[in-house]
């Protein structure tokens, strides 16, 4: 009575775990559990209507509990398949009909036999029904046991313990049964079963007690594993799939109904083949193309005390939008780049511009003042060149012909500079010729010859040669000091010498007068 009683409650116990797979079936044991060992009390007791009555009643639970085992086993080892329509037909039509049988009164003696009905001996030899029952039972047991085995020997961690536990608390029945139908039994006319099929329970119970086996874990698995959007994939040392997920299975063969146990290359023989191929001896994270996305695919060895691989934990996750997304972000930071590299070169076309002159596109006098500037502390030699009476060139050819003589007088003095020295539009018709490291001696001879060579050519006009000549003034650093302002006013100094000479000449700048003597010393006259 008091095992009824234990039943019930640890029934009750497990129905309110119901959520957790396996929880339903080991409260429906419990039940079986609890209907058995009650009646079988009260077939002790003798309680009316008779003793004989409650043996009979003993067959409700005798006949659901190793259907419930079955149950059980089926839900923890293979959760992801439910039952079909056949399984359950063969599974329920032994109970189904031995139930019918007892509630019609077990008619022509087709579950107890046509004996005498008084003996419990004789009673439970039973009839032909009786033996299927017996048989039903055993082999659920057993095929419950071998689901179990398979089960802990393909698996690892958690899912072993509890494999072996389960596995343990079904052994018991079985083995005591097994070693009474080979030796003594201690009770001979009292039915042991029951007994330990509660065994049985509550090393279920303990299962689900200490390993919290059936809300725990299959909740934490579910939750963090199953809803998982990467995949997961478990692998054992030789390549088999031991497990994988929802996420996985998206990639898995289609026509492999149970992945779990196959090589991973039959698991993935097309899409994953590659991730297959792949992963192989792979361990850390690398980025894989699978069905023509990309993944980040990281690869775990699961390694045993002495450190060799037992197997591998494979997740991935799909990171194609987001390299969709950085690809975006790149071509955006590309573009960004050109737009700048194209405001930079605007830019500086535009501070080139604004050193430059427009009309004969030689630098101007802002560059000038920085080109001097750089020249400070340096020997140079300046140039500063003036167009004789130019006002009578735009009086006679108009202010265009003027144009065209200033670009002129501004291309033959470009085409005569060489690289690192400057020609600058000074204003007006006026040109100043910067020469870095040229001596005032050697600078004089280039002036020299610049002016004849115009003189001598002129300008072409619509046809016509229209004669120029220039005036030319010359100083140099450090002969006419070390301020390059210095040394250009004594350059222009020397342009006036020049003019006041007579113009189409040129002069070389005075060196400066010490302070303290007579500041006036005329410039000196370039030889002709
Ligand atoms: P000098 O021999 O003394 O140098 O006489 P000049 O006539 O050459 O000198 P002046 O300074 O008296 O005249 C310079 C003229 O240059 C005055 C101005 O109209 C002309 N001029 C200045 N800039 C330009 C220009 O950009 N284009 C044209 N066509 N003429 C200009
Ligand atoms: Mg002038
Ligand atoms: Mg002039």
């Amino acid at each position: 009575m008091g095992s009824a009683l234990a039943a019930l409650l640890t029934a009750r116990f497990a129905w309110r775990r119901r959520q957790a797979p396996g929880a339903t079936p080991l409260a429906l044991l419990l039940l079986s559990l609890a209907v058995w060992t009650l009646t079988y009390a009260l077939h002790w007791l003798d309680v009316p209507p008779g003793a004989v009555f409650w043996l009979d009643a003993t067959f409700f639970g005798v006949v659901g509990a190793p259907v419930c085992v079955w149950l059980l086993t089926r839900e923890f080892t293979q959760p992801d398949r439910p039952m079909r329509g056949l399984e359950w037909l063969t599974l329920l039509a032994v109970p189904g009909v031995t139930w019918g049988l007892l509630l019609l009164g077990d008619p022509g003696g087709v579950l107890f036999g046509t004996g005498p009905t008084q003996d419990a001996h004789t009673r439970l030899a039973g009839g032909p029904w009786f033996r299927v029952v017996v048989l039903h039972g055993y082999a659920l047991i057993a095929l419950s046991a071998l689901a179990l085995g398979q089960f802990w020997l393909r698996t690892s961690g958690v899912y072993r313990r509890q494999a072996g536990v389960l596995l343990a608390g079904l052994c018991v029945p079985w083995g005591v049964n097994f070693v009474s139908v080979l030796g003594e039994r201690p009770f001979p006319d009292f039915d042991l079963t029951p007994m330990l099929f509660m065994v049985t329970a509550l090393v279920f119970l303990w299962g689900l007690l200490g390993f919290r086996l059936f809300d725990l874990v299959p909740v934490a698995r579910h939750q963090l594993v199953e809803q998982l959007g990467e995949g997961v994939l478990v692998l054992d040392g030789q390549g088999r799939v031991l497990d994988l997920n929802a996420s996985a299975r998206r990639l898995a063969d289609p026509a492999l109904a149970h992945p779990v146990g196959h090589p991973v290359t039959r698991v993935f023989p097309r899409r994953g083949g590659d991730l297959a191929a792949q992963i192989n001896g792979l361990e850390g994270q690398t980025e894989l193309l699978i069905d023509g996305r990309s993944h980040e695919v990281r690869v775990s060895h699961l390694r045993d005390r002495a450190g060799r691989s037992q197997g591998q934990v494979v997740v991935w996750r799909d990171v194609t939008r987001q390299r969709q997304a950085e690809a975006a972000l790149r071509r955006a930071h590309q573009e960004l780049q050109a737009r700048l590299t194209e405001i930079e070169r605007l830019q500086a076309e535009l501070s080139e511009q604004s050193v430059r002159d427009p009309l004969t596109g030689l630098h101007n006098r802002r560059h000038l003042g920085r080109a001097l500037e750089v020249l400070r502390g340096q020997p140079f030699s300046v140039l500063l060149l003036d167009i004789d009476h130019f006002k009578a060139v735009n009086d006679s050819y108009g202010h265009a012909g003027g144009d065209a003589v200033l670009r002129a007088v501004a291309g033959q003095l470009a085409g005569a500079v060489r690289p690192g020295e400057t020609v600058c539009r000074y204003g007006g018709e006026e040109f100043v010729v910067l020469l870095p490291g040229v001596g005032t001696d050697a600078a004089l001879a280039w002036a020299e010859g610049w002016r004849q060579a115009i003189a001598a050519r002129g300008v072409r006009l619509g046809g016509q040669r229209v004669p120029v000549t220039v005036s030319l003034g010359l100083a140099g650093a450090p002969e006419h000091g070390t301020d390059p302002d210095r040394v250009l006013l004594a350059a222009d100094g020397a342009l006036y010498a020049a003019k006041e000479g007579g113009r189409n000449q040129c002069r070389v700048a005075p060196p400066p007068v010490p302070e303290g003597t007579s500041p006036e010393a005329p410039a000196l006259e370039c030889p002709t």
